[in-house]
């Protein structure tokens, strides 16, 4: 008999997930120039070259009992030095090796950094609208979602209501920019009032309270808008990124986790999710992956498309009378909905072909989210069938 606690999560199923499978049904059904998917943050562009070009010169150029055997647990030294170093390059930093653990996706990192530091019972804050995965990450822990609202209708951070949710049970605060589902970037200012809250409530609590940064959109960002690097702003800072979007390679798992050398006990740390990744039953990052980000650390997908669709939806959804906040980065967008409850809205979507998440996936009712990391044509083709809902339900 499977535990019970998953014969709930196997029951309610994760709603992006099914909407995926619901847009592969519908594309069979109706052809899939009918369906209009904007449900699963998918790249649809390519990885570049340089991968394909990495991942074939590797399998004909290294030793292959070391490519595919098992390496240390926190991944390949070389491969490592690579990230550090273009981090350094980029924000000035001084890190090594020492900093970074090679991981799944940031999937994996964030469920390193929880089970690093989580015990039964503490809190971690989750900014809503967030990633509904946090809470399933989290309950792996035993950890105990606490939810921050939303600061509506402008999505930056909701220090108010994060002040008055810190407890002496706080462990973590989770924080995502460029953020999934807003496509909000928040600002340094913002960032560094969090870091000074922050400090006092360690202070005051007599314990760290860790900064879990989940960046897997740093890199998509439009119209040069820039995104504060969170460990020169916190000691108590730990990055999860992933190469999924920047790299379009979300199936092939890869991404890393930066602890911040300023962290309190570091050393401890560092060894606790060096334990974490093998204990998990990750053992380590995929091995070809590794070398692949090794030797295209600087690589980037071209990222043309998502700006354009972001423009496309952005000028014409506004100008049906869609009420949201213009993406700074990432490839979402979070307008609010024409009816109060959005699920309604959704469901109708599908009559148009349209795919779209209910905001209440992302602790956030009342609006919906659109992956635009699609192809322009998909973009084109839904605009009728947006207008149409407006018509139907907008007043
Ligand atoms: N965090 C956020 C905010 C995401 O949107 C995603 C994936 O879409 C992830 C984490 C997981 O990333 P990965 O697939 O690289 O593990």
């Amino acid at each position: 008999m499977i535990a019970k606690h998953m014969k709930e999560l196997t029951e309610s199923g994760s709603a992006i997930r099914a909407m995926f499978e619901e847009g592969k049904k519908m594309a069979r059904e109706r052809g899939k120039d009918h369906v209009f998917d904007f449900s699963l943050g998918n790249p649809n562009t390519p990885p570049p070259e340089k991968i394909k070009e990495a991942a074939i010169a590797i399998l004909q150029e290294e030793d292959p009992i070391r490519l595919h055997g098992y390496m240390s647990n926190v991944g390949y030294e070389e491969v490592r030095d690579q990230v550090a170093q273009n981090l350094n390059r980029r924000f000035g930093t001084a890190l090594t090796r020492e900093h970074l653990i090679m991981t799944v996706g940031a999937a994996g990192s964030l469920n390193i950094a929880l089970k690093t530091i989580i015990e039964a019972g503490d809190e971690v804050l989750l900014l809503a609208p967030f990633f509904g995965e946090y809470i399933h990450y989290m309950q792996n822990y035993q950890g105990v979602p606490v939810i921050v609202a939303p600061d509506i209708p402008n999505f930056s951070l909701n220090l108010t209501d994060i002040e008055s949710k810190i407890t002496a049970k706080t462990k973590a605060l989770i924080i995502n920019s460029p953020n999934n589902p807003t496509g909000v970037i928040y600002p340094p200012a913002d960032i560094e009032r969090l870091a000074q809250l922050l400090r006092q409530k360690e202070k005051e609590y007599g314990h760290a309270i860790y900064l879990i940064s989940d960046e897997p959109y740093r890199e998509i960002v439009f119209d040069g808008a820039a995104v504060p690097f969170l460990p020169q702003y916190y000691d108590n800072t730990f990055v999860c990124y992933s190469y999924s979007k920047s790299l379009s390679l979300p199936g092939e798992r890869i991404g890393y986790l930066l602890i911040a050398p300023t962290m309190d006990a570091f050393e401890e740390v560092a060894a606790a999710a060096a334990v974490a990744i093998r204990i998990l039953g990750f053992v380590n990052a995929p091995s070809l992956m590794q070398q692949v980000i090794g030797r295209c650390a600087d690589a980037l997908s071209d990222m043309t498309v998502y700006k354009e669709n972001k423009e496309i939806l952005y000028r014409e959804l506004t100008d049906m009378g869609y009420a949201m906040v213009e993406p700074q980065g990432a490839f979402y967008m979070f307008p609010q909905s024409p009816t109060a409850d959005e699920t309604v809205f959704c469901e109708a979507a599908k009559e148009y072909g349209i795919l779209v998440v209910p905001g209440r996936t992302f602790a956030c009712p009342g609006y919906f989210r659109l992956a635009f990391c699609v192809a322009k044509q998909t973009v084109q083709g839904a605009l009728p069938g947006f207008k149409a809902l407006m018509e139907r339900f907008g007043h």
